[in-house]
């Protein structure tokens, strides 16, 4: 059996300078080393922990991760981060704390005015005023490459009428698929999911042209898998995780997450009597913001598809 070193305070105190310089103060004296060790960092204040681990060179976990001390973030230094990001999800990811700071404090806005995305107040892209800002630009195309804000509203607020009205319909493919044509295709298929995901064009012209479930007659749904025939939903849900997500359900919000409502709050939940048009407006939003996708760690247990590092559609200012 091997004999335990007694150390005395001053000892422990000698240790500790040498690894740590004077970075940190033990406000309490060392007693053994079976008893954690209150240590207090001059940047994060106290924390607990094993003396040998801090002898060791184990010190601050807020040091660790780079955090900064309580009251560091104010407005001016957020300012001064968000100058150098050229976008919101820049500022997020390289200067969490900050971004942090900002948004529970209602500063974003402000200091994120010289990013282009989004950033418009909520409500400023009535019918009339995307009207005006359509004509400006020669085709869809160019609106969405000079304006993304407006060309998300368009789709946002379903009124892609205004694209015709400004641009003229839009080419269609949809000759190219009768119902003869979009019937042989999903029999390929096994499921109904299956035909909306490999065969989305003939399955979204199927649709437009009033067909679609008469094409799809025979073919089952997967299990579990969403009806785009029965009524659902549009939901919009804000993680407790700071991203958000969109889906859409035949059930309800609280059904589909048993167990998980916990994490999230619901913004916002439209509802559709068909399916399908639940489908659409998600694959518009989908798209649209595909560059603001979040990745990383599973959030929810239905992964991460739907998520977001950004309130992309602008609504949780209006919910608060
Ligand atoms: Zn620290």
């Amino acid at each position: 059996m091997s004999k335990t070193i007694r150390r005395t305070p001053k000892e422990f105190l000698r240790l500790a300078r040498r690894e740590h310089g004077d970075r940190y103060e033990y406000p309490e004296p060392y007693v053994r080393a079976a008893q954690k060790i209150r240590i207090s960092c001059t940047e994060h204040g106290d924390f607990e922990m094993w003396p040998q681990s801090h002898l060791l060179g184990s010190g601050c976990p807020d040091c660790k991760t780079g955090k900064k001390p309580n009251g560091y973030w104010t407005k001016e230094r957020c300012q001064e981060k968000a100058q150098l990001c050229q976008t919101r999800m820049e500022f997020q990811s390289r200067f969490a704390g900050a971004y942090d700071k900002s948004y529970s404090l209602g500063w974003l806005d402000e200091i994120g005015a010289h990013w282009n995305t989004f950033s418009v107040p909520n409500g400023h892209w009535t019918e009339d005023v995307l009207r005006v800002e359509l004509l400006k630009y020669g085709s869809r195309e160019e609106l969405r490459l000079a304006n993304s804000s407006a060309y998300s509203a368009v789709h946002n607020h379903q009124l892609q009428r205004l694209f015709d009205e400004v641009y003229g319909p839009q080419k269609s493919h949809e000759i190219k698929w009768t119902f003869d044509k979009a019937r042989a295709e999903f029999l390929k298929h096994k499921t109904r999911q299956e035909c909306h995901q490999h065969a989305n064009g003939a399955y979204q012209a199927a649709f437009r042209q009033g067909f679609l479930f008469r094409a799809l007659k025979g073919i089952p749904n997967a299990k579990g898998g969403f009806d785009h025939e029965k009524p659902a939903i549009v939901y919009y849900l804000r993680l407790h995780t700071g991203q958000f997500k969109i889906g859409i359900t035949n059930r309800t919000v609280k059904k589909r997450y048993v167990g998980e409502t916990h994490l999230f709050d619901v913004i916002c939940v439209k509802r559709f009597d068909v399916g399908m048009d639940a489908q659409i407006v998600e694959d518009h939003i989908l798209s649209h913001f595909k560059h603001l996708r979040y990745e990383g760690p599973p959030l929810l247990s239905s992964g991460n598809t739907e998520i977001f590092v950004t309130d992309i559609l602008s609504l949780d200012a209006e919910a608060a």
